[in-house]
């Protein structure tokens, strides 16, 4: 039997937090959560939780009012594609999230907490090894010299820095990952901050058989797709082990947009004509690289892109009919 821990979850009322707690008092940990908000989709199980924000020095001080055994930072100004390339919130995205990081690693340092889990991210990698859909490079030597694609990935790879040199001069043993594109239940769906999977899930549910749905670029672009539990895993799994990363925790099932509109389309069981128009994209190709993961903790996702699709898409379409009234035939 493990003893019971004390977990803080920063961005707990957010997709992956969300999970994390679910997953975290599962094991029968005492967890709190801190967040803006709670959940959008369901109410929190965490033992405690603080509505705050953690740019603000004194919400993180409250927060971390105590010796915890695990710290996971996952708060962080984000969104899909249409928020993160557009250009329009750079400023917000680069000044939110490194204000929270800064504020809560060090909270964490002066509270004497050994250890803090960060959620770094693909977009990290750079864009000149990501040109060529077929075969991009996302093994984790390959981050330099840097040249990520957004402010987003600009940021990312700020605070990954920032957690190793916490270690490397303050005796932390910060642990951190490179997330690439979680999905799955519970996400958001709706509203401009969703990603690929959910936004076409979203709008497979509301075409009719036979419609059409709009794919944003020629669709030829390619990516993989982890599921929510998976990466749950993975992050636990990270925590408790002797490795430091960065690492990528990340399905290695590389799919084109396109392919992964005919898989939710399958799994409707729908006929529907591509409409391709302009849109933010990002780079060209991405998959997991899972050599470092596999070898450092000997496991890597394994769960096939199609079962999390299904769970997914019958969340959403669920959403669509409870939302908008309209029928997901
Ligand atoms: P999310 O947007 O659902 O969750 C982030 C949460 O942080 C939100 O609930 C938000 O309210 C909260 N937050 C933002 N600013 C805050 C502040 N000032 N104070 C307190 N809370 C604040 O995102 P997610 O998909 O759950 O991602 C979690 C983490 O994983 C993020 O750091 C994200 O960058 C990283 N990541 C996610 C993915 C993915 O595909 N979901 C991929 C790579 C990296």
């Amino acid at each position: 039997m493990v003893e019971s821990r004390q977990v803080l979850v920063c961005g707990a009322g957010g997709f992956i937090g969300s999970h994390l707690v679910r997953r975290t008092k599962a094991e029968g940990n005492w967890v709190r959560g801190v967040d803006l908000k709670f959940s959008d989709f369901a109410d929190t199980e965490a033992d405690d939780f603080i509505i705050g924000d953690l740019r603000d020095q004194s919400v993180c001080e409250r927060a971390v009012d105590r010796p915890f055994d695990e710290v996971y930072q996952l708060a962080a100004d984000m969104g899909g594609a249409g928020y993160i390339f557009t250009g329009a919130h750079d400023a917000d995205i680069m000044h939110n999230s490194a204000t929270i990081n800064l504020n809560v690693l060090d909270r964490c340092y002066k509270r004497n907490i050994k250890q803090v889990f960060y959620s770094s991210s693909a977009c990290m990698y750079p864009a000149y090894n990501q040109t060529d859909p077929d075969s991009p490079n996302c093994a984790e030597d390959s981050a330099y010299p840097a040249a990520p694609d957004s402010e987003y990935g600009w940021e990312k790879l700020f605070s990954e820095r920032l957690y190793i040199a916490y270690n490397r001069n303050h005796g932390m043993r910060n642990r951190v990952a490179r997330y690439h594109n979680i999905f799955g239940p519970q996400g958001t769906w709706q509203g401009g901050k969703e990603k690929a999977p959910a936004a076409i899930c979203r709008k497979v549910a509301m075409a009719r058989d036979n419609g059409e749905i709009e794919i944003w670029g020629d669709g030829k672009q390619t990516r993989s797709f982890l599921y929510i539990d998976e990466c749950v895993e993975g992050t636990l799994r990270l925590t408790r082990s002797s490795f430091e990363g960065p690492v990528n925790i990340g399905s290695d099932e590389q799919v084109t947009i396109n392919e992964l509109v005919d898989l939710v389309s399958d799994i409707a069981g729908k006929t529907l004509h591509k409409n391709h128009v302009p849109g933010p994209l990002g780079v060209r190709g991405r998959n997991s690289d899972n050599r470092l993961i596999s070898e450092a903790l000997g496991w890597a996702p394994s769960q096939s892109l199609v079962a999390g699709l299904e769970m997914t898409y019958a969340w959403i379409e669920q959403q669509v009919r409870s939302n908008t009234g309209v029928r997901a035939d």
